[in-house]
């Protein structure tokens, strides 16, 4: 189960992988971060498809801890499945609840989808605030769970920008077994 998960150091936007997470804002029209790096490298496309979405699934935004799933433009990877972490310190408490949803639905979906590998970044950890070593528990506990169920899923890539973070990550998991 846990051998099923694999860190990775480097940019998340260069996997090749089935579908690529994007820790994206509840506008789906793009922001910083990893959100701008997947619009700039993957194209207009995609921001089409996220338009398209709040037009007829989500017009008032994606709510927090929601994912859905997109085209990848000129990705390497097949699919981006859009989610939306939580602000840390603006959700009464419910944070943790709602960074673990993160991860939940977006591997829900991908196996709604059928998909073999999925690759995360470190949701909520950049601009909205989450500290990396609470993200971790929450994160490696989510993930261990999810793949206990049946799903198509064979292989996440958790992806870090900086060995700080995925050294943050490794001291932090609480992986079992
Ligand atoms: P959030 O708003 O959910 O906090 P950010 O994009 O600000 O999202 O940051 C989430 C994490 O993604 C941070 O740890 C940041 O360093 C990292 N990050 C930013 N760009 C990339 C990228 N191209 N590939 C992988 N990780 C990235």
């Amino acid at each position: 189960m846990a051998g099923r998960i694999r860190l990775y150091l480097g940019d998340l936007t260069e996997q090749a992988v089935d579908a690529i997470v994007n820790a994206a804002n509840a506008s789906l029209l793009g922001g910083g971060g990893v959100d701008g790096a997947i619009h700039r490298r993957g194209g207009p496309a995609i921001l089409e498809a996220c338009r398209q979405i709040r037009r007829t699934r989500w017009p008032e935004g994606l709510p927090t801890g929601e994912a859905v799933i997109t085209i990848a433009g000129q990705l390497t990877a097949g699919f981006v499945i859009h989610t939306v972490g939580p602000i840390y310190g603006e959700h009464g408490g419910k944070e943790a609840q709602l960074l673990a949803n993160c991860y939940r639905n977006a591997l829900l979906l991908a196996n709604q989808h059928a998909l073999a590998s999925i690759a995360f970044p470190a949701i909520s950890t950049g601009v909205y605030g989450y500290p990396a070593n609470e993200a971790a528990e929450i994160v490696s506990q989510t993930l261990q769970e999810s793949l206990q169920r049946d799903t198509s899923i064979s292989e996440v890539r958790l992806v870090f920008f900086a060995q700080h973070d995925l050294d943050t990550f490794l001291q932090h998991q609480k992986f079992t077994g």
